[in-house]
């Protein structure tokens, strides 16, 4: 998510290995085979539009031999809950993720929902400036309930999972997996770029997902210093870094750069492969690898670079991020490296303006390369696979795509920029096209008795208004700013005089009541959280937007009425689903209030899926005919199960769509 690189997931060198205890019986289906192929973010809507332009036949050949059905998305329907629904087969209340964002209510600070690091049960032994780990830091996946794979794997099916969101670290498996969304890049965080310049105007800083450095100029080399993690071993905890040695040759437009282990020549403008970069930890002895891609922006007047955050390197991986975890160095050595941090297109590099959209695009074609090399690898060994098998495949480009590009695609958007060019403005068309092309692949390659399936985890909607959530609960009278309160974008919930909050939100969709001996500074008595929630939903209904006539909230849900499973105790009190055109703030996001309740939005994120649950539904398109008129994510978690005979875990309450 764009606005959250500052929350630490953490480094930790050790992560799980291992795998499932539970006994393998036979194949109940002897021989099914199936193909899911999950594409963040598919629009039904957009789906039917080029579909009725004829311009995807390898959908319309699979949508002749099945189906194609809006697929109903998780409430609130943000990606890590989505996956997990699908993952689990249990709503939020099974699988105890209900926003990106999590919330620890006893000391009121967030955390990424996913995964976290527990530190090692045993403290570390500290002498003079070194401090040495005596135990070892886990990450740990907090998503909890049963992947339904682990249920395939127990029934002997030959299982691989490629890049599925809301799994790291990956869940032991008998199979393949590698891990997705969730992923971070070595520094901990969900994913910093760096940008290097020579100019004496350039403000170095820090910005939302990035920093910006000034190149050390040392004669005719400059030198360009990445931070990578920790140094766990030193008990002041510095970054590590690491060096690029970059030699500008102006005359010709090119740079000779140096990394760990190779020296590239290369030309402005131009994309580079990656390049590994190392981080000492102790002199000579240890090093933690990692690798970049940089982009070469410009060698004369000024020397300019951007270098991706560094990734976990595949091929000598610094933390797990498969299972088991030979199997992202295998998948490398077949295809080379590839991008491992969880959602690759660099957004945030976008927003701060140091990618053009053009560039951008540039920079999500890499990814989508690297994706095709992979899907092509895992066909070969697909097709050769006898008996029971199933493949899960990834594609982040739509989602990530469309996030950015909303504004440039779309004319009406309130900063739709005038002179957007034709490619950019084609930008969304095209990446179905190629979504399209890679199906005809699949198809190509498999026989026709594979079970095939394209499904998204939600659709898309205009975002052209930020909608202050917390700025209308104080209007309200719910929230209450202290006097002395100071707006600082930096901080979380900043200035809130708890002693007279009863509401507050956090995260996307997600609003709390201040509850007396549940919250840090509680005030309201358990025995009125109910009917305060309820009171504020239907409030919420009633927000409309005066400057379009239109509503703000769709659908403000109580805990109570959508979620059900071990872990409600632990979800928001209200989950605000928003109309099209509306999504909740950036500043609402980090419990910060504004001083209006609506603007309009010209972030370059531009497009949106944090809304009400029917503004943006995923798709579900199969080669199986599809039966159900409505299907729900953890519906195809049990038709996924029934396909290969395999009984669902008595929790899931879905109905096959097959
Ligand atoms: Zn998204």
């Amino acid at each position: 998510m764009k606005d959250f690189p500052r929350v630490l997931l953490l480094f930790s060198l050790v992560g799980l290995g291992g795998c499932s205890d539970d006994p393998v019986m036979p194949a109940a289906s002897g021989g099914g085979q199936m193909i899911v192929l999950g594409v963040d973010g598919m629009d039904p809507e957009l789906l039917n539009e080029l579909l009725a332009q004829g311009e995807l036949p390898n959908v319309q050949r699979l949508i002749d031999a099945g189906g194609f059905r809006v697929l109903g998305t998780s409430n609130p329907p943000q990606s890590p809950v989505a996956w997990s629904n699908l993952i689990t087969g249990l709503n939020p209340g099974g699988h105890g993720l209900f926003d990106f964002l999590a919330f620890d209510r006893t000391n009121l600070r967030p955390y990424l929902s996913a995964s976290a690091v527990r530190s090692a049960s045993r403290g570390p032994l500290e002498i003079g400036d070194w401090r040495i780990p005596l135990g070892s830091d886990e990450t740990v996946l907090l998503r909890k309930g049963k992947a339904f794979w682990e249920l395939l794997e127990n029934s002997g099916v030959d299982v691989t999972i490629v890049r599925m969101p809301a799994n790291y670290p990956p869940v032991p498996s008998r199979g393949d997996s590698l891990s997705g969304m969730g992923t971070p890049d070595l520094r901990g965080t969900s994913g910093t770029f760096t940008y290097f310049s020579t100019r004496t105007a350039f403000q170095p800083g820090e910005v939302s997902g990035g920093e910006l450095k000034r190149f050390e100029v040392r004669g005719d080399r400059l030198i360009a210093k990445i931070a990578g993690p920790e140094n766990g071993l030193r008990s002041s905890s510095p970054a590590l870094t690491a060096t690029l040695e970059v030699v500008p040759d102006p005359d010709h437009g090119i740079a000779l750069i140096r990394g760990a282990s190779r020296e590239l020549l290369v030309q402005a403008g131009e994309w580079t492969d990656w390049v590994e970069v190392e981080f000492e930890l102790l002199p000579v002895m240890a090093n933690i690898p990692g690798m970049v891609r940089l982009y070469l922006r410009s060698v004369h007047p000024e020397t300019e670079l951007y270098v991706s955050p560094v990734n976990i390197n595949p091929l000598r991986p610094a933390q797990v991020i498969s299972s088991p975890e030979t199997y992202a160095t295998r998948l490398a050595e077949a295809v080379g490296p590839f991008y491992t941090e969880e959602m690759p297109e660099d957004t945030k590099a976008l927003s701060a303006h140091i990618l053009s959209p053009v560039e951008f695009l540039a920079q999500s074609d890499l990814v989508m390369g690297e994706t095709r090399r992979m899907l092509d690898y895992e066909l070969r060994r697909f097709v050769d696979k006898r008996g029971a098998a199933f493949l899960f495949f990834y594609f982040s480009s739509v989602d990530q795509r469309h996030h950015m590009m909303g504004r440039h695609v779309d004319t009406e958007h309130p900063a739709h920029p005038p002179n957007t060019a034709s490619t950019t403005m084609d930008s969304m068309r095209s990446t179905y096209r190629e979504i399209d092309f890679l199906i005809g692949r699949v198809l190509e390659r498999v026989g026709g008795d594979v079970a095939v399936v394209v499904m998204s985890d939600h659709g898309f909607s205009n975002f052209y208004r930020e909608a202050h959530l917390n700025a209308w609960l104080q209007e309200a009278g719910y929230l209450v700013l202290r006097e002395d309160a100071a707006n600082d974008p930096e901080e979380w919930l900043p200035g809130i005089d708890w002693s007279r909050t009863r509401a507050f939100s956090i995260g996307l969709n997600s609003l709390y009541i201040n509850v007396a001996g549940r919250e840090r500074f509680g005030i309201v008595p358990a025995a009125q959280r109910l009917d305060l929630a309820r009171e504020i939903a239907g409030r919420l209904h009633g927000w409309i937007d005066e400057t379009t006539g239109l509503p703000v909230v769709t659908r403000a849900s109580l805990r109570e009425e959508i979620y059900r499973g071990p872990f409600l105790g632990e979800a928001p009190d209200i989950v605000v689903g928003y109309g099209n055109g509306y999504r909740g703030s950036w500043a609402t996001s980090k419990g910060q209030t504004a001083q209006v309740l609506l603007e309009d939005n010209r972030d370059e994120w531009s497009a949106d899926h944090c809304v009400d649950p029917d503004v943006a539904p995923g798709v579900l398109v199969s080669n199986l005919k599809l039966t159900t008129p409505n299907p729900q994510l953890t519906d195809l978690t049990v038709g996924i199960l029934d396909h290969f005979g395999v009984a669902p875990d008595p929790a899931m309450r879905g109905t096959s769509p097959f």
